[in-house]
């Protein structure tokens, strides 16, 4: 499939959107929600995939932590993502945007017809101008939220799968973390930021192993994992500090930001 250089798939974890005591960032999400019409204003066309849900949801329902229990949490995710998609509905309109809702399982990504479905209706909803939010459907399926065999792994997998349908050319994964480094940076004051990286080996896992976030469920190994997938298929990756979503506009302008895969 041909890619388009105007489709940008733009990927937030929960430590994006969420802050240490587990309260929405509505700050951070108000900057992202701008940044994001700002891009779309200059002609791109963006797909948003959210994390967040389950973390919203249980800071509303006033769970005293995040909850352990599989039911709880798919009831978590079905309160957190009408908060989310409300929040993200009302800002979005501020800034003149339209959104729409679209949650996955494994299937709608795998069964031939379902595939077709959700291809045309990605391409409707972007040929309108309309931003599509992504997640996956945490309450009806386990796979995302607790399965060792995870398709989608805390979504970065996802937000792979989803650019690669939209036949965007770019894939931004804001994170808790600047980008990859050559060590463990929150250990180590030394370490290295890597601007660019050509080819996903061995070595490069194992610097990757370790970091991570709290708040979200995966770490840099499922963002290299994701990475992998669509580099293989054209698409450059990019993985950024997620606090400071102004990146955006930076990265628009090609300037140097977080570590860049190269889509081959
Ligand atoms: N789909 C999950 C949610 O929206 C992802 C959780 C995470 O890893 O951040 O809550």
């Amino acid at each position: 499939m041909e890619l388009s250089k105007k489709r940008i798939v733009v990927k937030v974890g929960t430590s994006t959107i969420t802050n240490e005591n587990g309260g929405i960032d509505i700050k951070n999400i108000d900057h992202l929600c701008r940044a994001i019409a700002g891009v779309e204003n200059m002609g791109y066309d963006v797909v948003l995939v959210s994390s967040g849900a389950i973390a919203v949801g249980a800071n509303k329902m006033r769970l005293a932590q995040k909850p352990k229990e599989l039911r709880l949490k798919q009831a978590a995710a079905a309160v957190g993502q009408c908060e989310l998609m409300h929040l993200y509905d009302k800002l979005f309109s501020e800034y003149g945007r339209m959104v729409g809702q679209i949650l996955l399982n494994s299937d709608d990504v795998e069964i031939p017809e379902r595939k077709e479905n959700l291809k045309n209706t990605f391409d409707a909803l972007l040929e309108n101008h309309i931003i599509p939010i992504v997640n996956e459907n945490d309450s009806v399926s386990h796979v995302e939220i607790e399965s060792d065999k995870k398709l989608f792994s805390d979504n970065d997998m996802l937000s792979a799968i989803v650019a690669i349908f939209c036949g965007a050319s770019k894939l931004i994964i804001l994170s808790d973390i600047d980008g990859l480094y050559d060590a463990n940076p929150t250990t180590n004051p030394d370490a290295k930021l890597i601007s660019r990286v050509e080819n996903i080996d061995d070595d490069l896992r194992k610097l990757a192993e370790g970091s991570g976030s709290n708040r979200g469920t995966g770490g840099m190994i499922t963002k290299l994992d994701a990475a992998e997938l669509a580099t293989s298929r054209g698409i450059d990756v990019l993985i950024t500090q997620g606090h400071r979503p102004e990146n955006l506009y930076d990265i628009i302008d090609k300037k140097k930001i977080g570590t860049l895969f190269v889509g081959k």
